[in-house]
């Protein structure tokens, strides 16, 4: 079989025909390298993962795209501003392990981040020669390229493990285990200090392992990053529910933790509030991806929970968990799979790639489409779901046309399992069980903006639960922001 990982005879002969000096034109002469994929009518009946990554002279064509602008338009939209145009510069030299070390100075989680940054708005989104062409699509394929300089530091068993400097005498608890988390236990446990992370469910990783699909993120990488903290001597603990196990205010003065950072994320799924949303066969699409991702029920022989046999799936919402959910649910043997969402596609908050593989896989996207209402059967089982027709009106908060309702479009169309997938916010047993702690009308933790420091002196907090439901990049980034903090507290500074 033709392994698509190795450039194609025109790409090969492009790569040897290319002066040993490229000048810009040369440069924006080279087509961007697509990334190999499995296809589709084969990738939507597996877990497997579709993006299969560059081979290494793909990676190297497609580095020598980039015109190594001194402005560097691309790290300036990086949430933790890593010199591309270097690391990029290495791949095209096929200096692999330079273009690690560049990216290791600013990310922890180059092969996380390189699968899942929405990269089209952030480093890509300037790129020049995307500009250049017109078309974001030509923009360098930077998280591409950081993706094949992860895995190749895997596959060639270069593994960084830090060495922590010598035992500071200080204890520091962290709890969650989501990418906030691990970067900020990683920079804590360098600094020298006893980490310990808590953890409320039964595996690590947060929604990187619960929410994000295997076929999108193989859940082996995020162990790889839960046993680096392990091998750096960060003590894991899981089933370990803060709020209800130990309280903030125990770990803080019977437990002898000199300082916390909170990482707990926004798992608490919102619900649309229309009638019929608690017919059997409506779930929120974290209890569903939590089912098929942690407790496997995708695998039937070995599921501890299967989920329920559906053939006519619905989805409410238009973001990336919306994707997710319809895609898993096509793998777990839906016939039929509809996103419903209130706004068109341009509107849509998703990634563009995953809407285009959500497409691709066959999955139907019914716009300007507001459901309304949901019907069962005598046995209370999902059977159809109204839906109301919408246009678009003026623009909202947000920037992005709001959608009006049309009266009078009401129509029924039959489903027999319904997704909610409309967002979540912040689990409330933390800021429950913690007097003085500030949240503000979301839930969300108030935090100092320099430290990441909650209004409790010594406990900081960071990711979805200060953000709202954001991104692995700025979780990451304010995981680290809080430990540089914490750190420079237990030194005295
Ligand atoms: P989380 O990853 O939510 O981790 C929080 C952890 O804390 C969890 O493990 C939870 O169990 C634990 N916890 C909670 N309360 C307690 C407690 N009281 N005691 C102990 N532990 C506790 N972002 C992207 O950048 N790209 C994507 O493609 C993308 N896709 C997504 C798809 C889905 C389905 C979802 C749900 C989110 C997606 N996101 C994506 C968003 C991204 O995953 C989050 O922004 C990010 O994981 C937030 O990291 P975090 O560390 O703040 O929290
Ligand atoms: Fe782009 Fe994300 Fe990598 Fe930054 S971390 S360069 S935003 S893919
Ligand atoms: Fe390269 Fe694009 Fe960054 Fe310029 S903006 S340095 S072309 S990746």
């Amino acid at each position: 079989m033709k392994d698509k990982t190795q450039l194609n005879d025109e790409a090969k002969a492009r790569l040897a025909a290319l002066p040993e000096v490229l000048g810009p034109k040369d440069r924006l002469q080279i087509p961007v390298c697509p990334m190999p994929s499995q296809e589709p009518s084969v990738r939507c009946h597996n877990m497997q993962e579709v993006a299969l990554g560059y081979g290494e002279d793909q990676a190297v064509l497609e580095a020598k795209r980039c015109l190594q602008c001194k402005n560097k338009p691309c790290t300036a939209l990086c949430p933790v501003g890593i010199d591309i145009p270097r690391f990029v510069g290495f791949v095209a030299e096929r200096r692999f392990k330079e273009a690690l070390d560049v990216i290791l100075e600013s990310s922890l989680l180059p092969s996380i981040c390189g699968r899942v940054c929405p990269q089209e708005n952030q480093c890509q989104k300037n790129c020049t020669v995307g500009r250049s062409h017109k078309d974001i699509d030509q923009a360098v394929a930077i998280g591409r390229l950081e993706r094949f300089v992860a895995d190749w530091a895997a596959q060639n068993g270069i593994s960084a493990v830090p060495v922590p400097a010598a035992d500071s005498g200080h204890k520091v608890a962290v709890v969650g285990s989501g990418p906030a988390s691990i970067a900020a236990a990683a920079d804590l446990r360098k600094a020298g200090h006893e980490v310990w992370m808590f953890e409320a469910l039964h595996k690590t990783g947060g929604v990187l392992v619960y929410g994000i699909p295997e076929f999108r993120l193989p859940k082996a990488l995020v162990g790889r990053e839960i046993d680096k903290l392990a091998a750096m001597g960060v003590h894991i603990e899981t089933n370990y529910l803060v709020g209800r196990t130990r309280t903030i205010k125990e770990l803080r003065e019977e437990d002898g933790f000199d300082a916390i950072f909170i990482g707990s994320g926004a798992g608490l799924p919102k619900f649309m509030g229309i009638p019929g949303e608690n017919y059997v066969g409506v779930f929120s699409a974290n209890e569903f991806l939590t089912r098929s991702n942690l407790m496997k029920a995708y695998d039937g022989s070995h599921a501890a929970t299967p989920l329920y046999n559906a053939k006519r799936v619905a989805v409410f919402g238009g973001g990336n968990v919306a994707m997710d959910a319809a895609r898993t649910a096509l793998r777990l043997g839906a016939e039929h799979v509809s996103i419903i969402y209130r706004r068109t596609r341009e509107e849509m908050p998703a990634r563009r790639e995953e809407v285009e593989h959500a497409h691709e896989e066959g999955v139907e996207f019914l716009m300007l489409s507001q459901p309304v209402a949901i019907k069962a059967d005598e046995r209370g089982r999902v059977s159809a779901v109204v839906v109301r027709d919408c246009v678009l009106g003026e623009a909202d908060a947000s920037g992005r046309r709001r959608p009006v309702e049309v009266e009078g479009s009401d129509h029924e169309l039959p489903f027999d399992c319904v997704i909610v997938a409309i967002g979540n916010t912040s689990n409330p047993l933390i800021k429950m069980t913690t007097e003085g702690l500030d949240v503000d009308k979301r839930g969300n933790f108030i935090v100092n903006e320099e430290t990441l420091e909650t209004s409790i002196p010594g406990v900081y907090a960071g990711g979805d639960i200060v953000l709202g439901a954001a991104t692995v990049i700025l979780a990451m980034g304010q995981g680290r922001k809080a430990a540089a903090a914490i750190n420079r507290r237990l030194a005295g500074k």
